[in-house]
């Protein structure tokens, strides 16, 4: 699981996050949801250790990670422009992370293998980044995270660049490719669609505070506030 607790987080005098307390238990797939400038990335920052609160403690899988730097901390992540290595193959990005932890040749081939049929992306392993569609390089950006197994999984905006047609067949892919994975999930959007069709727990987060955690249909059935329930009524 992932626990935060009391986490405050200042850039100067603008108050980014104030006492945010979140619980995310094991193997879920769970939403920060919230209007621009709220608060989703910094918090996502912070739990993958980017970025340090001021005050406050982040939980990791019973491990005390507050103070332990991201490398530490086995956590994979896909940022919107996270960078790709372009003069590397497809395979070679996925293979990047299990050669830098040095794990035998004939285990990262085997492994690069599965993880590309798990992304459908076995055809393109000798391609380069530049030659693949925008989705699929946003599925091997994914396959690269998961390559050294991490006990968490971290996404802002994965699927944000891409146009809605993709973006809805990217978030089914993530939905069953967690079904399968059920590593544990937290993703960034603030697309309530994206949201409430995807996660099976959504945290709302609106400047720097959480309004409210809950189902897709708590949230919906019973919204915590006004700000929650005009939020979900927009229609983007
Ligand atoms: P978006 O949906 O637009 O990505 P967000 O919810 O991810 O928004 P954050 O990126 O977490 O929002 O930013 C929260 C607030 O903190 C914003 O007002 C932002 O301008 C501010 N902020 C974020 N990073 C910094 C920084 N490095 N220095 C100063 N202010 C920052
Ligand atoms: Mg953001």
């Amino acid at each position: 699981s992932i626990e935060v607790r009391g986490l405050n987080k200042k850039f100067g005098d603008f108050v980014a996050l104030e006492d945010v307390n979140v619980s995310i238990p094991t193997g879920q797939l769970t939403a920060l949801l919230g209007p621009s400038g709220g608060g989703k990335s910094t918090l996502l920052r912070i739990i993958a250790g980017l970025e340090k609160g001021d005050s406050g403690t982040v939980n990791i899988e019973g491990v005390d990670a507050t103070h332990l730097p991201a490398q530490k901390r086995n956590v994979g992540f896909v940022f919107q422009h996270y960078a790709v290595f372009k003069h590397m193959t497809v395979a070679k990005n996925v293979a990047f992370g299990l050669e830098i932890r040095k794990r035998p040749k004939d285990e990262i081939a085997h492994r690069v293998d599965e993880l590309l049929k798990l992304v459908h992306l076995s055809q393109f392993s000798h391609r380069l980044p530049s030659q693949l569609s925008g989705g699929q390089r946003q599925r091997m950006a994914l396959a690269r995270a998961l390559a050294v197994e991490p006990s968490v999984l971290l996404l802002d905006e994965p699927f944000g660049a891409l146009d809605a047609k993709v973006r809805k067949e990217l978030r089914d892919w993530l939905r069953r490719l967690h079904d399968d994975v059920h590593v544990t999930t937290v993703f960034v959007t603030h697309d309530q669609e994206e949201a409430l069709e995807v996660a099976d727990e959504i945290v709302v987060v609106n400047e720097g505070r959480v309004e409210q955690v809950g189902t897709p249909d708590e949230l919906y059935d019973e919204p915590a506030n006004d700000f929650v329930m005009s939020f979900l009524g927009e229609v983007t």
